[in-house]
């Protein structure tokens, strides 16, 4: 099968429902073909009992049926575990799976957050992140994007209520290929994750905030914001040389216009470059304009990179700095840091032994 063809799980209901019409099938089609395709995890057009031989046939002609392939399984002594993916290409993705128990109103629930990939490296550079030091290889495809979380729930037997596009890759850059797949995502006859456990997390792709902010499901938003002014974030993110701070605020000003669910900022902490305390003051008015809340991230330290985390007490002097400015400030325990899973250390190690 040619690798153009696309793939089954690529389909939203609506494309599916219209290539159904094209082929002259009834509409009902599409809610038993979903139950083979995403409950029972066919791996072959044939094991669709209830679907005529000649839909079945024009299915195989039509869409891939191929399964991700899980190329290994990684398990933190914290229960997070990692999975590499083999893509068709012979590249590698990964995705991060952390139990947390969240207390909620004095009762603790059980929540599985899975952190996926959007791309194959990223363009966007941070001078802090693994995934930036190769550049960009290619973007995933939806049916890429959506396996990892069929994959993830298949090995590890747990459901996933919560889904963070922190993992590889910056999934503005991607955008028609992560909306194709938010469809697909929310739908309860496919994966039937709520978009309200959902959030996306960017770098700061100011015009694609926008075109996000236009799309129907109320998705949360994660600013990497990492900087408080232009200077300290140009340090460490080219990105900020293409959108400013204020051009990525008039962004954020459309998105808070169109969604009801509060912003993160996420700022890591790295030693001497953004963790004077005048940066705290400042990152604290940004929240405040939108009502943001802060989670600040200790770095993790990135092979081959120099940079270094604060202290512990000088991360909790500057989270009380944030606090300070009326803003509510989560300070970040990693885990999974023992088996390279923790955020921005994600990194194509089997592809550079490879090549
Ligand atoms: N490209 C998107 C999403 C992927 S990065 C973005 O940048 O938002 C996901 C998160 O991991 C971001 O907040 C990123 O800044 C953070 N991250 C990257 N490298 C890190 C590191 N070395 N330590 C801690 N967090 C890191
Ligand atoms: Fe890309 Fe995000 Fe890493 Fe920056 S932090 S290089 S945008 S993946």
């Amino acid at each position: 099968m040619s690798k153009l063809t696309p793939h089954i799980k690529s389909q939203s209901l609506t494309a599916l429902e219209a290539w159904l019409a094209e082929h002259g099938h009834k509409p009902y089609r599409a809610k038993q073909i979903c139950e083979w395709v995403w409950k029972h995890q066919v791996k072959d057009y044939d094991e669709m009992l209830n679907i005529p031989l000649a839909l079945r046939e024009a299915l195989r002609a039509d869409f891939s049926l191929e399964h991700l392939e899980v190329a290994e399984v990684n398990g933190a002594k914290d229960t997070t575990q990692k999975f590499l993916f083999k893509l068709e290409d012979g590249r590698f993705v990964e995705s991060v799976l952390i139990p947390a128990n969240i207390g909620k109103g004095g009762v603790q629930s059980s929540r599985q957050t899975l952190c996926v990939s959007s791309q194959v490296g990223c363009a966007y550079g941070c001078k802090f992140c693994a995934s930036g030091l190769l550049g960009l290889t290619r973007n995933l495809t939806t049916a890429e994007i959506v396996q990892q979380i069929v994959q993830a729930q298949n090995h590890s037997g747990k459901r996933i209520d919560n889904l963070v596009f922190m993992g590889m890759g910056e999934p503005m850059a991607n955008l028609p290929n992560v909306l194709q797949a938010l469809d697909i995502i929310t739908h309860p006859w496919m994966i039937g994750i709520g978009a309200r456990h959902i959030t996306l997390s960017t770098s700061g792709l100011a015009p694609q905030v926008k075109k996000l902010a236009m799309y129907p499901q109320q998705v949360r938003l994660a600013i990497s914001l990492h900087g408080a002014t232009d200077e300290v974030r140009e340090q460490i993110m080219p990105v900020n040389k293409k959108w400013k701070l204020e051009e990525l605020f008039e962004s954020l000003d459309v998105w808070v216009e169109h969604k009801k669910q509060r912003l993160t900022f996420e700022y890591i902490l790295i030693k001497g470059i953004n963790d004077d305390l005048e940066q705290a003051k400042l990152l604290a008015k940004h929240a405040n304009r939108f009502g943001a809340k802060v989670n600040l991230i200790p770095y993790n330290t990135v092979e081959g990179l120099e940079w270094e985390r604060p202290a512990m007490s000088h991360c909790q002097k500057f989270q009380r700095e944030v606090i300070a400015g009326g803003v509510t400030t989560t300070l970040r325990i990693e885990k999974g840091h023992d088996i390279n899973a923790a955020c921005g250390q994600l990194r194509l190690r089997k592809e550079q032994s490879l090549s």
